[in-house]
């Protein structure tokens, strides 16, 4: 199917003059477009000199609403990828750009659904030769989570990049819109080619591996702390400083369809006095991986890693990553892993090596292969 072709199809039909991704945005917004005769905003014919972009909707904060401009409570996904697309008009001269609507959650609620479906809609798309590449807008909760399980499974080296905000597009200062300007900014941009999955928000082009979520409330919320940014990008015009950490894309060994069913990893946050309750009733639940976040360099009370070295001889697979937010976990430094049978995060946080087991664990349980893997990724 042509771009030309899903460029008027109903996804993009016209909605009414609403404008609410920015309050800032709107008067430009309706005077930027044509208004029909029925006072309808329609979008743009396509340019055949532009670029083909797809952004793709999952909800988060950049498709959130309060009921007023000042107040902090508000709903993820209440903004429909069409208001989204409409809300900055701008956004149209870098590229030909259509919507579709995957979900409209807050990341809180992402899940394996919504992962299996987005991930097989953009191996689709990009396997389109119009079609450039996507861009997907998502809550700033699980974004890194999200990026890198696409970083993973998505087996093209066009552009895939990933958008959110802080505030909901209803408040003073929302800065959706210029994120998604930035967004399709690089998607659009051929230098975006074979950098993995990147993140574009506040300015800051993250790769998918090495970015992390470092404030609640701040828009200035994420970070690489490990490896540096990919780039900057300052109203749409990049700066690229390096590629992306670690195999991805067409060179990786991962990938789903719509049958995936992913396993079940947990999480177990190390503490003083740990015992080895958690790990065995994650054990217990089903789940074939556990990742501990660990103390400092993915240490925990000598009682939890027996446990964890328990249940890595039944088959159960243990990595240990950290609860601290930067540096490396190293293999065999105070634990020993050959003698422990666990796994060693390497520069994976605990919520990205979560990722990355739970496809690892699609093809092998061998800890020595996975440690491979954590190597690799
Ligand atoms: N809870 C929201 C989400 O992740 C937060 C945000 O998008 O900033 O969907």
């Amino acid at each position: 199917m042509s771009m030309r072709h899903l460029h008027s199809s109903s996804v993009l039909a016209p909605i009414a003059g609403l404008v609410i991704l920015g309050t800032a945005m709107a008067p430009i917004a309706v005077a930027q477009q044509q208004k029909s005769a029925a006072g309808t905003v329609a979008p743009p014919p396509n340019d055949p000199r532009l670029p083909n972009v797809v952004v793709l909707a999952t909800g988060g904060t950049i498709a959130g609403a309060a009921g007023s401009d000042v107040q902090s409570g508000y709903t993820s996904g209440q903004v429909g990828v069409e208001q989204l697309l409409n809300a900055v008009p701008q956004a149209r001269k870098l590229a030909n750009l259509r919507g579709e609507q995957i979900s409209n959650i807050g990341s809180q609620d992402m899940n394996d659904e919504v992962w299996i479906k987005l991930a097989t809609r953009v191996n689709e798309l990009l396997a389109m030769p119009d079609v450039t590449g996507v861009v997907i807008t998502h809550g700033t909760d699980t974004i890194e989570e999200t990026a890198y399980f696409l970083n993973l499974v998505v087996k093209s080296d066009k552009p895939v990049v990933m958008t959110a905000s802080m505030r909901p597009s209803t408040a003073l200062s929302a800065d959706g819109p210029l994120n998604y300007y930035n967004a399709v900014a690089i998607a659009a941009d051929p230098n975006a080619k074979g950098r993995g999955v990147l993140v574009v928000v506040n300015d800051w082009i993250h790769g998918a591996a090495s970015l992390t979520k470092t404030s609640t409330t701040a828009v200035q919320t994420f970070m690489s702390p490990l490896s540096g940014l990919i780039g900057t990008v300052a109203y749409g015009t990049p700066e690229w400083y390096r590629g992306p950490v670690g195999k991805h894309g067409l060179t990786s060994d991962f990938s789903v369809d719509k049958a995936t069913v992913l396993p079940r990893v947990d999480i177990i946050m190390a503490t003083e006095n740990m015992d080895g309750a958690l790990i065995n009733a994650a054990a217990g639940a089903g789940a074939k991986g556990i990742v501990i976040a660990g103390v400092g360099n993915g240490n925990m009370t000598d009682i939890a890693l027996k446990a964890l070295s328990a249940q890595a001889q039944k088959g159960v697979v243990g990595v240990r990553s950290s609860r601290v937010t930067t540096g490396q976990v190293g293999r065999n430094v105070e634990v020993n892993d050959d003698k422990m049978g666990t796994v060693a995060s390497l520069g994976l946080n605990p919520q990205k090596s979560r990722v990355l087991l739970r496809l690892a664990l699609l093809k092998t349980s061998d800890p020595k292969t996975i440690q491979r893997y954590f190597d690799e990724y």
